[in-house]
């Protein structure tokens, strides 16, 4: 494959939804229709900073497609959240939403900022006029937002509120919202869980052994975090885990207590004296069974993928490979199986608590953590068997599998 280094992460996707276009023979308006995101805003976010001084953020909504039902997905604070970066990850919420058969089409939305650097205060007050900003472009049965990188449960409260001061009391606006204001149990686990069914389900096809099965984690936010305390349960060994100021690893087995302690208060796993200190890009070479990406996009890229030394790789970040390092481990033959599969789970709990808020009901968390598992898992099989039926790899058949779904929506729905 042709280095793919010029591409922006959207180019990329389309890549991948090139491929399964192609392999569907879609009409070359259907094509274009579903490649593009179907409406996009950026506003502009001006906020009073602590210091009394004025800060203008530049924030996004995309609206990639919505056939199969309202936008759905994240809002990420992030300094790299560009238009390229939103647009990528809203057309990859339209294709995971899809292949998890949930009623949702894809959104995403950003504002270009580093919240490490913001005070709580200043974060609510971003949050507030961002969601006024985006306010008349969703709604419970619109468009629903949720957190992502750099936001969080917290984050959803602030949203739900400002909403709910123009509309009144809105609970579906956003999913990922904490328990206590009508969040979903088992939401802030969920994506993490949903790695470990996928895991549990893959290993059967792969002739892993879970128990002691040596994990490497890049990340250490929801998403790696619980994916490595619920790993550990199932009898994994973690081996290794960084985060974005280092990483460490210990080749019998991390102490997940203590290095949940020791992250608490230092902030960071680096730095934990239980484990040797190695850099982000040794932790993703380390010799493991399985390598779980879970923190930013473009980590496994054409650079590293011929060195990886794992016999699976778990897409937990949203777009965690590059085009060109998805060739070189399938022809290494190291199953790489998607990011939206892998880390479908939240979005997937998302769908439950905005059920949830729907019929102003309560599921314990057993009836979420049940539910998932079924959705997840039997997603993973569809692709599993048409990867293997096609001949092609997990991510191809996960393309596939999405793009179909939302190409006969909008066939059924009579537009095209
Ligand atoms: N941000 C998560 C994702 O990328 C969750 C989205 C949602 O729950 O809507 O899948």
């Amino acid at each position: 494959m042709q280095s793919t280094k010029a591409l922006t992460p959207f180019e990329e996707v389309n890549l991948f939804y090139d491929q399964a276009a192609e392999r569907l023979k879609l009409s070359s308006g259907v094509w274009e229709m579903l490649r593009r995101p179907w409406r996009e805003l950026r506003v502009q976010v001006p906020v009073r900073m602590d210091n009394g001084e004025m800060k203008v953020f530049t924030g996004y909504r995309v609206q990639h497609n919505a056939a199969r039902g309202p936008y759905k997905g994240g809002v990420r604070y992030h300094p790299q959240a560009d238009e390229e970066e939103v647009r990528a990850l809203a057309s990859l919420m339209t294709w995971k939403t899809a292949l998890m058969g949930l009623p949702f089409g894809g959104a995403k939305g950003g504002v270009q900022c580093d919240p490490n650097q913001l005070s709580l205060g200043e974060l609510n007050r971003i949050t507030r006029r961002y969601t006024l900003s985006i306010e008349h472009l969703i709604g419970p049965n619109r468009d629903i937002p949720a957190p992502d990188l750099g936001t969080n449960a917290q984050t959803m409260g602030w949203m739900m509120d400002a909403y709910g001061q123009i509309h009144g009391y809105t609970p579906a606006i956003v999913t990922g919202k904490p328990v206590e204001l009508h969040g979903s149990l088992g939401r802030d686990s969920a994506t993490g869980r949903g790695v470990g069914y996928v895991l549990t389900e893959a290993a059967k096809d792969f002739g892993l052994e879970v128990r002691g099965a040596r994990v490497v984690i890049q990340g250490f936010g929801n998403v790696g975090s619980w994916a490595a305390r619920l790993l550990h349960e199932m009898g994994c060994r973690i081996i290794a885990i960084g985060d974005a100021k280092g990483a460490v690893y210990q080749p019998r087995g991390l102490d997940l207590q203590k290095l949940l302690r020791h992250h608490t208060s230092a902030g960071t796993v680096a730095g934990f004296p239980e484990g040797e200190a190695v850099t982000n890009e040794e932790l993703l070479e380390l010799d493991c069974d399985v390598l779980l990406p879970a923190a930013i996009d473009n980590v496994l890229t054409g650079r590293n993928a011929s060195r990886l030394k794992t016999r699976l790789v778990l897409g937990g970040a949203n777009h965690p490979t590059t085009p060109e390092a998805d060739a070189i481990l399938n022809d290494r033959r190291i199953p790489v199986l998607p990011d939206i599969l892998v880390n479908a789970g939240g979005v997937t709990v998302s769908y439950f608590e905005w059920t949830q808020n729907l019929q102003e009901f309560r599921w314990d968390e057993d009836r979420v953590n049940a539910e998932l598992k079924k959705t997840i898992t039997s997603a993973y099989r569809e692709v599993y068997q048409r990867a293997q039926q096609a001949g092609i790899t997990y991510r191809q058949a996960a393309f596939e599998i999405g793009v179909q779904r939302v190409a006969r929506a909008a066939e059924l729905r009579g537009f095209i």
